[in-house]
């Protein structure tokens, strides 16, 4: 399906949850003091880089609006976040964050796909090809509302209680122990089609 607008060549991108996937999750991480990278995410990122994917981060951010934080200590902790893995060779192209409490009205917070939908209409995002990646079930759920092939379970932050705790939903998801891993399955996925390009070829095809 043909989901990019005009004429321009849809690409495929991974959808990536900040906290518990990207870093550690502590809680409401807010100061850049206490970012603690997932070891081996830079190198994992860049992988898929250089695999042509486009990459997104996803982020609810509800500790603003339950004023434990500001907008402004968010912004710092994601720019000192995206380049870190810069630094690493990784090329972002967009961060989305809904900052709203989660009894809030909010036009783009997880479950909804709404971030990953603008990233479609704005970068000409193939969903069908496309991945995301999280560590709790509304990430999973964001992945699944949107149609992206596969949604990645992380096992670190919440990772493993989501597993235990939505078991009977687990089928549809696919279940690995951290980033890189996430990295190499999605390398392995692409590999394994006609064409060794993400953003070329046709699924099953
Ligand atoms: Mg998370």
């Amino acid at each position: 399906m043909e989901t990019s607008p005009g004429s321009r060549p849809s690409k495929a991108a991974v959808f990536l949850d900040r906290d518990g996937v990207l870093i550690e999750d502590r809680n409401y991480v807010h100061r850049v003091e206490d970012v603690k990278i997932i070891p081996g995410g830079p190198a994992a990122l860049k992988r898929l880089t250089q695999q042509g994917f486009m990459l997104f981060i996803v982020t609810n951010q509800s500790g603003i609006g339950r004023g434990y934080y500001t907008l402004e200590d968010m912004h710092r902790v994601n720019a000192f976040i995206e380049a870190e893995y810069a630094h690493a060779g990784v090329r972002w192209h967009r961060l989305y964050f809904a900052p709203e409490a989660p009894d809030a009205p909010s036009r783009g917070r997880k479950p909804s796909p709404q971030f990953i939908f603008d990233a479609r209409d704005e970068f000409g995002v193939d969903l069908a090809r496309s991945f995301m990646v999280g560590d709790k079930i509304s990430d999973l759920e964001c992945g699944w509302n949107a149609g992206v092939e596969r949604a990645l379970l992380v096992r670190t932050g919440y990772g493993s209680k989501t597993e235990k705790r939505y078991a009977d939903r687990m089928s549809q998801a696919v279940i690995v122990d951290d980033l890189p891993a996430a990295a190499d399955w999605i390398i392995q996925r692409v590999r394994s089609r006609p064409d060794n390009d993400p953003n070329r070829g046709h699924p099953g095809g």
